[in-house]
């Protein structure tokens, strides 16, 4: 009898908000994911109102509609989390992770737009370190980001240092931490936590923020990441990819 062949193909979705301007959120994941010949699911958390100019609004789905796309979409290989809004939304995804162990999940941990507006209910905090990071392959949060999630100052190279094993430590489970500088007094250098080694990563500081620029870099990981690469390698391609929009 004939063997039925069964196509495995890789299973890629985004989970975050979504940004009629384009330049963050589901639009910029997936234009990131086509750009380097991969399709992708998306589910939506949240619908933001913004462009260059201004943040307008933002509005996250109730935990219901979430489930029902992740229910929807079913079982990934690898999974991009960005904005998730509210503190049932971080339990529906939780819960959806534990169902469904993907192979991979990359999380940039969006807690404020670049103008200033909350994107994660202050009260999420202690499930998205406890519960979440743990079941991540790489957590992605720029300078402000790790200082909120670890509670120490981070502003100089030895505190990304501290930040980034402190980060490991409060979410046993937790692989690796990417912690991005772009900010950074000394350099625009990024820190990666990969196990039980530091790789840094100097970048040129580029005159403008832009926002969007954390989702194209979390996305970028996970499309290398996808193609069997370390996560040194893939840091470092998408990085250069991000430089690379940028200009
Ligand atoms: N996701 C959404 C839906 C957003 O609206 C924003 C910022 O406004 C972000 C993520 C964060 O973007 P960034 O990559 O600049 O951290």
């Amino acid at each position: 009898m004939k063997k039925k062949l069964r196509r495995k193909t890789t299973k890629i979705l985004t989970i975050a908000g979504a940004d009629p301007s384009g330049g963050a959120g589901v639009q910029a994941d997936l234009r990131t994911f086509h750009y380097f010949g991969l399709s992708a699911s998306s589910v939506v958390t949240a619908v933001t109102a913004q462009n260059e100019k201004k943040f307008i609004s933002v509005n996250a789905v109730s935990a219901k509609v979430l489930k029902d796309q992740l229910h929807s979409v079913g079982p990934c290989d690898f999974v991009k989390i960005g904005m998730l809004g509210t503190r049932e939304n971080v339990q529906e995804v939780i819960r959806y992770l534990k169902k469904t162990k993907p192979k991979c999940v990359v999380l940039d941990p969006v807690l404020c737009s670049s103008t200033g507006t909350r994107l994660l209910e202050k009260s999420a905090l202690p499930l998205l370190i406890q519960k979440l990071f743990p079941l991540c392959t790489l957590v992605t949060p720029n300078l402000l980001e790790s200082a909120i999630l670890t509670d120490l100052p981070v502003t100089n190279l030895d505190q990304v240092k501290t930040a980034a094993i402190t980060l490991l430590k409060n979410s046993p489970g937790l692989k690796s931490v990417l912690i991005k500088g772009g900010h950074l007094q000394d350099s625009a250098t990024d820190l990666l936590r990969d196990g039980k080694n530091f790789h840094l990563f100097s970048g040129k500081r580029f005159p403008k923020s832009f926002h969007g620029t954390g989702c194209v870099l979390s996305s970028a990981i996970l499309a290398e990441l996808s193609q069997n690469q370390s996560m040194k390698e893939s840091v470092s391609k998408a990085k250069k990819y991000v430089s690379m929009m940028m200009r």
